[in-house]
């Protein structure tokens, strides 16, 4: 009976569970989470906070399914050194499980910049149900919140709370939100939408200091001197993977843990899957860490399938973003922001209430960004997968 061991109940760990169970019905499966919760969604917290969803429909499974299953769930426990000569977990309870394969499933953790690292609950990131059940409640308080970021998580917390009646500012370091996939002309579209329901955004803004006392937050000011006053601050710039518990046997990698086709790690017998890892960016032609969850369900299933002796191939990431603010849909996906070369080409339509960027290199679609109208969504992604040339995707 082979022994699977999985770190991290999350989206990638739990895609890889079905797929063991599914591939090798005799195998052992224990898994650890640091979390006391059962594998629930995380791209619903925001639509908890709007008050879209309860709090128990975040959960993708029941307790019942662990029992049936016969997998061995300890919640409540972190990983915090591997032993790949002996094949052994240490736990921070004490406790040293062995594996004959391992899963490191371990996601992320917000980015936090230093200055802004204080002790204080009001001044967070959106990571957990503990974080997104906090925002909730201090939302329905009437606390003024300031969103720190102009991502797409940035821009999906700042649409539930206004949802749910809150007000929120959006801090935004660049000169328009959703920097690193839309160009001006789109951003513009975007913004406009926002902004039309009350939410005000600070761009070319920097929080340069968070004023609080014994009493809690009061307040931030920001680079160009201005102060809002607020109770909370969420900050949204980022994630960064949980990978500090391997650091004494894969001391050079520094951003997300590097995976082969089969999700293996340079450690042999230990996969990898999810946001913690580094995978092949297929438009960009290399390794990165693309945080989204349709990518951890597919690594896990790929690394789970792997594990029972299974030979399949992960055949790469495709970055990729989708969001609806306020009925305006957003998809980004692939390469969007272009360097100012020769070989590549864009194609532009714009008219009042719809934005569409198909971007070219060599003659070949390797991304797009679609504002209001998004249908074509599908087809262009197959495209930009298939590196196809301009004709193929306008016939
Ligand atoms: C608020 C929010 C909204 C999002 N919205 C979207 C969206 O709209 N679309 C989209 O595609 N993606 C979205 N994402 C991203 C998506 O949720 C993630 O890509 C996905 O959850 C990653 O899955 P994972 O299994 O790698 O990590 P996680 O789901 O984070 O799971 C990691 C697990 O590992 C555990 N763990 C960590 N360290 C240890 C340790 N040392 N020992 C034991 N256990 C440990 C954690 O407790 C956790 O349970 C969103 C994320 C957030 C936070």
């Amino acid at each position: 009976m082979p022994r699977h061991l999985i770190i991290g109940n999350g989206t990638a760990g739990f895609s890889a569970i079905q797929a063991i169970l599914e591939y090798d019905s005799d195998g052992e499966i224990t898994v650890i989470s640091l979390e006391h919760h059962l594998p629930y969604s995380r791209v619903l917290l925001t639509h908890y906070i709007g008050g879209h969803v309860s709090k128990d429909n975040l959960y993708m499974t029941g307790e019942s399914f662990f029992k049936q299953k016969k997998v061995n769930l300890l919640l409540g426990a972190a990983a915090v050194n591997i032993d790949p000569e002996q094949k052994r977990v240490e736990l921070d309870n004490g406790r040293v499980l062995s594996y004959e394969k391992l899963l490191v499933a371990t996601g992320g953790k917000p980015v936090i910049p230093q200055h802004l690292q204080k002790e204080s609950p009001d001044i967070m990131g959106l990571r957990t149900i503990e974080d997104a059940s906090y925002i909730r409640q201090k939302s329905l308080s009437g606390a003024k919140i300031v969103i720190v970021g102009g991502g797409s998580l940035a821009i999906e917390l700042a649409c539930a709370l206004r949802e749910g009646g809150n007000f929120p500012e959006m801090v935004v370091s660049s000169s328009h939100v959703l920097s690193r996939v839309a160009d001006d002309e789109a951003a513009a579209v975007i913004q406009e939408q926002i902004q039309s329901y009350g939410i005000r955004i600070w761009t070319g803004e920097d929080v340069t200091e968070v004023v609080h006392t014994s009493k809690g937050v009061e307040g931030v000011v920001l680079s160009g001197g201005q102060e809002i006053s607020c109770q909370v601050v969420v900050i949204c710039k980022g994630v960064q993977p949980n990978r500090e518990f391997l650091d004494r046997v894969l001391p050079t990698i520094r951003g997300g843990i590097k995976v082969d086709s089969n999700m293996r790690t340079d450690i042999p017998d230990v996969y990898a899957a999810g946001d913690v890892v580094e995978a092949y960016e297929l438009s960009r032609q290399e390794f990165c860490v693309s945080a989204i969850w349709p990518h951890a369900i597919a690594q896990g299933r790929i690394a789970g399938m792997n594990m029972t002796g299974q030979d399949v191939m992960y055949e790469g990431s495709l970055s990729r973003n989708a969001l609806e603010i306020f009925g305006l849909p957003v998809i980004s996906m692939g390469i969007t922001r272009v360097p100012a070369k020769r070989d590549w080409d864009l194609d532009v339509n714009q008219d009042k209430s719809s934005y569409c960027k198909l971007v070219y290199h060599d003659a070949k679609l390797v991304g797009a960004v679609l504002v209001g109208k998004v249908e074509k969504a599908g087809k262009l992604q197959a495209a930009i997968r298939k590196a196809a040339g301009i004709e193929t995707v306008l016939n």
